[in-house]
This record gives structure tokens, sequence and C-alpha cells, in this order.
């Protein structure tokens, strides 16, 4: 959901899990009227997001109950810039990890003000290439726990992922990933029409629609979590650790020495560092550009949307690549549906709207009891696409400064693994053995990683 859903019931509700259990309704985000009935919520109970100016002073006081809001020192170990949750799960897997703590957190903007809370919060392992599968299912493994490790509730659900497929071309190529999975000891399995219905009762299969379902592939492990909760619970761990967080600091050059970087200039002055980590996502390229080099990266729109909160209905997320569609239902009833992202380069996190138009009539073929519901809300964030949909992750060609890129249109689920294998090549100056693969030289040495038929967009 995106950050106008940080309003008061998200903080209420995100509080730590110390603070002991809530009530089963609550924590399942259900809304229920005096009847019992759902309770549609409008825009009156959430209002329309203040402006950024507003949103930073309220991030003023988030260290009354979060964490804390320090000045920039004149020097840190480590700068990570970007404050979305791969900078925040690199800054505390620093310090978890490795026991670095003289890291700051340098955000041009308040944390997770990017693509951070705008995602659907898909999460899951079921990738093809060797390189991939590894990465990912550390990444899953690490969601079971995350919560309790961070003692902040992030409602991980590992619910269920169907990818439906529409030809026999496209269930051949399930199938293959399915035993791909299977062969690295991911779970996967494949169902029949029949047994799609009987998992989640909502899809359609008749064969009679322009695009029947021949099937699907089940990652049963797979799940969503609370995007806004990530980042909170990540934000008060690593600064209860002594990562500063800087908020509303801008990073427009970097001090570059003797091809090594020295520091970054801010619009919150000059900062010295030993190593700088860069985990800009969209505008990873502006980055790039200052410091001097070129990376294979570049920046869409990706869009989304979330209907009027109803009685849960969908148990798991379903996804189908050929109709570019996918949807799951949030803890508090909202339909969250996503679909391709728009076919241009842009920084504005705006889509366009004949995409909303062609992902809600395909969202109609395969879900007709969606047909009376409204769409209460869409956004969209910038995704950074490298050439072979997998990320970039590891040094560069400037001494001391190292990248964490190109998650596209797949990040959130990688939150937990990717801060650790960034916190462990920025600790040791070398990859993990995770992130090795994931190289920037990869697109010249050739070895790319092809996950371009991962999903819908390869969330
Ligand atoms: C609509 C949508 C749906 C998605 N759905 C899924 C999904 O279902 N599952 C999934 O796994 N992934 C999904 N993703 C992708 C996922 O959201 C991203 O891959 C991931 O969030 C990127 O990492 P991040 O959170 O660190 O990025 P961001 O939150 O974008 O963080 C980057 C930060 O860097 C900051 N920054 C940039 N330049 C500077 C600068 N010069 N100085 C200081 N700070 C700077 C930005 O302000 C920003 O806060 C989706 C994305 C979108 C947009």
């Amino acid at each position: 959901m995106p950050a106008s859903q940080a309003g008061r019931r998200g903080f209420e509700s995100h509080r730590p899990l110390s603070a002991g259990p809530v009530a089963p309704l609550e924590r399942r985000g259900f809304c229920l009227g005096a009847a019992g009935l759902p309770l549609v919520v409008s825009r009156r109970i959430f209002p329309t997001p203040p402006t950024v100016a507003i949103r930073l002073e309220h991030a003023e006081h988030n260290p009354a109950f979060l964490w804390r809001n320090p000045e920039p020192k004149p020097s840190y170990d480590v700068v990570i810039v970007g404050g979305g949750l791969h900078g925040l799960s690199t800054a505390y897997y620093l310090a978890r990890n490795h026991g670095i703590t003289n890291v700051a957190v340098v955000e041009r903007g308040w944390l997770g003000n990017g693509n951070a809370v705008r995602n659907t919060t898909v999460i899951r392992s079921n990738y093809l290439r060797e390189e991939s599968m590894p990465l990912y299912e550390f990444s899953l493994q690490l969601w079971s726990t995350f919560g309790q490790e961070l003692d902040h509730d992030v409602l991980f659900d590992p619910r269920g992922m169907l990818t439906l497929t529409h030809s026999r071309g496209e269930a051949a190529a399930a199938r293959r990933t399915v035993y791909a999975n299977r062969l690295h000891g991911i779970d996967a399995e494949w169902l029949e029409p029949a047994e799609v219905k009987q998992y989640c009762p909502i899809v359609n299969i008749s064969p009679d629609v322009r695009y029947p379902v021949y099937g699907a592939s089940l990652q049963a492990r797979a799940g969503i979590a609370r995007h806004d909760a990530v980042v909170f619970g990540l934000a008060r761990a690593a600064s209860a650790l002594g990562v500063d967080l800087i908020q509303g600091c801008e990073v427009t050059g970097f001090n570059i020495v003797d091809g090594a970087v020295r520091g970054v200039q801010t619009t919150r002055g000059r900062i010295a560092a030993g190593r700088v980590g860069l985990v800009g996502a969209g505008r990873t390229t502006l980055l790039t550009t200052m410091a001097g080099f070129d990376v294979p990266i570049q920046s869409y729109p990706l869009q989304a949307l979330v209907s009027e909160i109803f009685d849960q209905v969908l148990p798991c997320v379903v996804m189908s690549g050929a109709l570019h569609v996918y949807v799951s239902q949030a803890h508090k009833g909202e339909l969250v549906m996503g679909a391709s992202r728009d076919n241009y380069l842009s920084y504005a996190q705006r889509g366009s709207f004949h995409l909303i138009e062609s992902q809600i009539q395909a969202a109609l073929e395969l879900y007709p009891i969606m047909k009376r519901a409204h769409v209460l809300r869409t956004w969209a964030g910038i995704v950074d696409m490298s050439p072979d949909a997998s990320p970039i992750i590891g040094t560069t060609p400037v001494r001391d400064l190292y990248l964490n890129c190109g998650w596209g249109t797949g990040g959130f689920k990688a939150t937990p693994a990717s801060g650790w294998v960034f916190a462990h090549t920025l600790a040791t100056g070398e990859p993990h053995a995770l992130n090795a693969p994931f190289r920037l030289d990869r697109f010249e040495t050739g070895a790319l990683i092809d996950e371009h038929g991962a999903g819908v967009s390869a969330h």
C-alpha cells in the first residue's frame, strides 16, 4: 500500500511484538461494522496525504517512539544512500552481523517514500535461474522470522501464490520452473485447472473465456507482508543499534580522490565516508552519473491499485503473466492489484490510465466476483530495470563505492537477503557467495541472469 496508508491505524497496529498478542481480528486487519459486515473505509477516515513539508515535520516526531532523528556527523565508516527497504536493511545488517555501527543512511525525502511503500508486497522464491533461486530462497527463509528478529510485526503471511497459465506453451514453461525449483529444494507444485479452482475458488476456470486457465504453478510458502511495517521495523532496529537515519538529506555529488570515494556532498553539507553504498532504486542512474560511470539501468513507472475494503474472499496471491495482472487481498481487506510496467522512461511517480483499464479487464475475466468492486486508489513507483531483470550488487569502477540496484519490479521480497549480502559486501569489500554472480561486469562478460519470465513483471 502507498505511503498514504501509513496513517493513524497503521501506527497503532505496528507495535512491538514484545507488547504482547493482539486480538485475532485486529491482527488480521479486519475492520467489522456493528452487524459483523465489512466496514467500507473511505477517504474521510484515511484523509488525503499531507504535503511533503508536513510529512517531514511528522518524521521529526517519529524518534519519540520509533527511531532517533540525529543531525549528520561530519564522518562515518559507511554512508548508505537511500532510505528505502534495501538501504535500511543493509544498515541494519551492517550493525547486527558485522558490528559496524558508525553508519548513516541518508535519504532525500522521508524513510520509505519510494518503492518501499508503493509495492504490492508479493514475496516468493520460485525464480528460474540457479543464481537467483538461492538468493530469493534465503530471503524467503529470513522473512519467516523477520518480525520476531526486528521485534516488530511485519504481518508476513505465507498464504501461497498461484501463477496461472493460459496456453500450452506457457504451461510448459511454468512446469519447467516447477522442476527447476524442486531440484533446488524450493517447494513448487503444478495444479490442473480443477485443482486451481479448489485452491482459489474465485478463479474462473471456464474454457469459454478469451484466455482459459491451462493450469498453474503453486508456491505454498509464498505470500505477502506489510511494507510500511517493514520500513518502521528496520528503521527502529537499525537506529537502536546506533545507525543514524538522516531524512531530508539529498546526495548531490561525491568526493572522489584518486579513484576512491571519500564522502558525499548533500543538501545538509559534506559527509566523509570510508565506504559508500548506493541503494537509490529508481534514481540509481542519477547517482551513478554523479559518480562518473554508467550502469545499464532504465527507470520505468510501475502502477498498482487497491479496491475498497471487502470481507476476505481471496485466500492466496494469484498472478497471470499472459493477462498482465496479479492480485492479493490485504489483511485489511482491500484487493491489491498490479500490472506490468508503463512502457516509457520516467522519474514521475505516476502512470497512464490505459494500463489500469487493461488490468481491470483481465481481472474481471479471471474473477467475475470482482465486477462490482470499486477502485479506491491508484499509484505508481519508479522501478530500476536491468537488461536481464536481475539485480546488480557489488563493486563499481570507483573504489569503496558499492552498488545495489536493478531489483526492478521484484525487490520487496528480497529486502532481508539484499541487506544481508550487501552489508557483507560493504563490510568485507568482497561479495557474499549469494551476490557474487550479480556483478556489474556481467553486462560486459555476457554472464547474464535472465529472469524476464519470472512473473507478470517479475514480481
Ligand atoms: C507498484 C509496485 C509494485 C511492486 N510490487 C512488488 C511486489 O509485489 N513484490 C516485490 O518483491 N517487489 C515489488 N515491487 C518492487 C519493490 O518495491 C522494489 O524493488 C524495492 O522496494 C526497491 O527497494 P527500496 O525499497 O530500497 O527502494 P526505494 O524505496 O525506492 O528506495 C530508494 C530510496 O533512495 C532515495 N534516494 C534516491 N536518490 C537519492 C539521493 N540522491 N539522495 C538521497 N536519497 C536518495 C529515494 O528517495 C528512496 O527513498 C513493486 C514496485 C512497485 C513500484
